[in-house]
């Protein structure tokens, strides 16, 4: 373990309250904590890139998680394959029905479990389609909301369609929530994806209060992406996550 945190320039920051990470090395240690429809996700690539060797054995016991690492290093797999792993088994009636068969016309409305802040309309679409493709097994619809575009489309698919999984820009998913049309309540896993870049464009207050709209701490798991940690995103961490367990993979002198 410790060779490899070497070799990949990692350091780990764990509370005193939590036991140390072991890093995944391969896939096949998924197997014991995810369903077989996840893995298969996986199936085109070799072995975990170093954020996810950490992450998802903190996130799959359920911890709150800073991850710290550059632009294509496997975050948006580290947070979704475990966001998938946490709600699919509390979502018994989307496990049932066909996904392929009843696409567009479920009549389920899911109450959304899982929320993906993103600091920009390309990245949450980027980042819907992985939350879609990981969902589909589990008939866990995912569905994107951003700005610069009609809103309507958005609130019907909210209203009517409903989603376990919404990715979207801060600034909509204030709108939406003004609106009554998304209701974060039941959002039990929490990621903010780019952190620093939220706030350098000013999304502080908006991702405070939907954050606030999320289920409480102690109900909810909190995840924190950025690529770098800034005073600002420090912040945020103290507040709204529990005990996170901090990895940074790169230089730790930030
Ligand atoms: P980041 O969010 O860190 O910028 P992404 O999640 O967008 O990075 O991933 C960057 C690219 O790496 C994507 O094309 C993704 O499919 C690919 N990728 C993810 N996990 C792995 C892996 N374990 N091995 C090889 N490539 C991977
Ligand atoms: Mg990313």
């Amino acid at each position: 373990v410790s060779a490899y945190l070497k070799a990949h320039n990692i350091t780990i920051h764990t509370p005193s309250s939590s036991t140390a990470v072991v890093p995944m090395l391969s896939f096949s240690q998924l197997d014991e904590h995810i369903p077989q429809a996840l893995r298969d996700a996986l199936k085109s690539f070799k072995e975990p890139t170093p954020i996810q060797a950490c992450a998802w054995p903190t996130t799959l016991r359920g911890d709150d998680v800073v991850g710290i690492a550059e632009t294509g290093s496997g975050k948006t797999l580290a947070f979704g394959i475990p966001a998938i792993a946490r709600i699919a088994p509390s979502t018994p009636q989307c496990v049932s029905q066909n996904s392929k068969k009843s696409k567009g016309k479920s009549t389920t409305t899911a109450s959304i479990s899982a929320l993906v802040i993103a600091p920009t309309r390309e990245l949450a679409i980027q980042t819907h389609d992985t939350m879609t493709m990981l969902g589909e097994p589990f008939g866990l619809r995912s569905i994107a909301v951003f700005g610069g575009v009609d809103k309507e489309p958005q609130k019907r698919a909210l209203r009517e369609a409903g989603a376990a999984v919404v990715v979207g820009t801060p600034g909509r998913i204030m709108d939406l929530m003004d609106e009554g049309v998304c209701d974060l309540s039941r959002v039990t896993y929490l990621v903010l994806d780019e952190a620093d870049r939220m706030l350098d464009k000013g999304f502080e207050n908006d991702i405070r209060k939907i954050m606030k709209g999320c289920a409480p701490v102690e109900q909810r798991q909190t995840l924190m992406f950025s690529a770098t940690w800034p005073e600002a995103v420090r912040r945020l961490a103290a507040t709204f996550q529990r005990n996170p367990i901090r990895i940074t993979v790169g230089s730790d002198d930030l």
